[in-house]
């Protein structure tokens, strides 16, 4: 299986490359060349087996030559070990026709655990082979920084620099950043927002003298693996719905476009999905976009569903690729208009692509704590405020359009991971899980830093020795 970059002009590369690359030197994003098809027969043999097994089957052939069978059965089982549920990512019903995903069970309470953990061991697997030693920078609004610390902490092969914008993360996710007392983990707290976090990783990422020299590898959302993680989800959750005999739909709280796209992956691959809905928060540019096909920044307002917080939507990429007709150039174009004017425009043909797999809905932040204090009360469930911007939009969607095909809403983290926004809205100060209760009485370790690339970069040579 190849892999080639959304803007044309980077070298094709295998699964296990595109992993360790992460962003294409073209500046774009690595897509599979052509997607393999699941048969109906195959899709409805998933019904009954482990997470791990279903997650094996579906991502297999992604992944070609570049590990063993028996030895991605052994690293997905790896992965998944320290989930704190026998099912993994289990199904909720919260109203009839009206399904919760819960996909909080990792060991940092988010939905980044499921490619995270993976991701981690896929690198040790792939590094302890060909005993190179990589430098992993990631740019996080709270859940992918504590994933990815997570998931590398402690990894002979990897140092792991992560930048978050200081102050806007929770306590609980700076803690878990914070507090690994690993030498592999640097925490990084940029004064900036997440998109300057982001920026401050793509320029690095652009400076090939910099990433040649500490080998530089990303495991933002942009990385392909990640994306592939989390196609498996939307399998084993339509299939205990009845797929692929009946179709269903889902609503996916987005930001950077990473979790709704794997949704878009399974439907290529012959998923019965009817509809992906795009939930947003205040910061709803993806819902803008949809809407009227203007694709233009604004400064993001902070909200108390932080993980989506952004206002550059980097996986929006890849499925403008696959809307321009995979027309790199295009999409080349499109990120040049939008890096000198702040803006761009869908063209028609793709817009309408784009609406054929993807519904969208913006919620406002007193939406937002209404719908926690809603759900609870309705259904005895407490939803964090990033998956309460998911079910707000997918009741829009049930009631603007009814019909027989269910409607799984994703629930991305616990609510114990934003205790005060839950504590706001409902009086319930959610407690964090048992294996995880004296997370604030470990030392913090971290370093501040202003948005300064050229300080940043003497910082992790200096740190890494490279
Ligand atoms: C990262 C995150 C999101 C957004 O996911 P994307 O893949 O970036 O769209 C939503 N909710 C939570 C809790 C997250 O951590």
């Amino acid at each position: 299986m190849n892999y080639i970059s959304t803007r044309g002009a980077a070298p094709a590369l295998d699964f296990g490359q595109a992993m360790l690359t992460g962003l294409a030197r073209d500046g774009g994003l690595y897509v599979p060349a052509e997607m393999p098809h699941m048969p109906a027969g195959e899709i409805s043999a998933l019904a009954g087996l482990s997470y791990e097994e279903a997650a094996f089957r579906v991502m297999r052939p992604f992944i070609g030559d570049s590990f063993a069978d028996d030895e991605l059965q052994a690293l997905i089982s790896q992965a998944y070990a320290g989930f704190g549920h026998a099912a993994r990512a289990p199904l909720k019903q919260l109203a009839p026709g009206h399904f919760l995903l819960e996909l909080f069970h990792g060991p940092t309470l988010a939905f980044k655990d499921f490619a995270m953990q993976l991701i981690g061991q896929l690198f040790q697997a792939a590094l302890a082979r060909s005993g190179e030693r990589v430098t992993i920078i990631g740019a996080t609004s709270g859940d992918t920084g504590s994933a990815a610390i997570e998931a590398f902490r402690g990894l002979g092969n990897v140092d792991v620099f992560i930048l978050f914008p200081q102050g806007r993360v929770s306590e609980v996710q700076r803690q878990q950043m914070t507090t690994p007392a690993d030498a592999n983990v640097h925490a990084i707290a940029v004064e900036g927002d997440f998109d300057t976090c982001q920026r401050l990783v793509k320029e690095m990422f652009n400076d090939f003298t910099f990433r040649d020299r500490v080998r530089l590898a990303g495991v933002n959302s942009i990385n392909w693996a990640r994306v592939l993680a989390q196609v498996v989800y939307y399998f084993t959750a339509a299939v205990a719905l009845g797929a692929p005999h009946r179709a269903v739909s889902f609503t996916v709280p987005t930001g950077n476009f990473g979790d709704v796209f794997a949704g878009s992956i399974a439907r290529a691959m012959g998923l019965p999905v009817e509809r992906l809905v795009v939930a947003t928060n205040q910061n709803d540019i993806l819902h803008r976009c949809l809407s009227t096909g203007e694709y233009r920044t604004e400064r993001v307002m902070p909200s108390i569903s932080p993980s989506m917080d952004i206002q550059v939507s980097s996986n929006f990429e890849r499925a403008l690729f696959q809307a321009y007709g995979q027309d790199g150039n295009a999409v080349a174009q499109l990120m040049e208009e939008l890096r000198e004017a702040g803006r761009f425009t869908v063209s028609q043909g793709a817009l309408e692509g784009l609406r054929a797999i993807y519904a969208s809905g913006r919620v406002s932040e007193d939406e937002t704590r209404a719908t926690i204090a809603r759900t609870l009360s309705a259904t005895g469930e407490l939803l964090c405020p990033h998956s309460a911007v998911g079910v707000a939009v997918a009741e829009a969607q049930f009631a603007a359009r009814p019909g027989p095909v269910p409607m799984v809403t994703l629930a991305t983290a616990h609510p114990a991971k934003f205790p005060d926004a839950v504590e706001d809205a409902t009086g319930i100060r959610p407690p964090l899980p048992a294996r995880m209760a004296d997370l604030f009485e470990r030392p913090e370790r971290l370093t501040d830093m202003a948005d300064d690339r050229a300080a940043l970069q003497a910082l992790i040579v200096e740190r890494t020795g490279h």
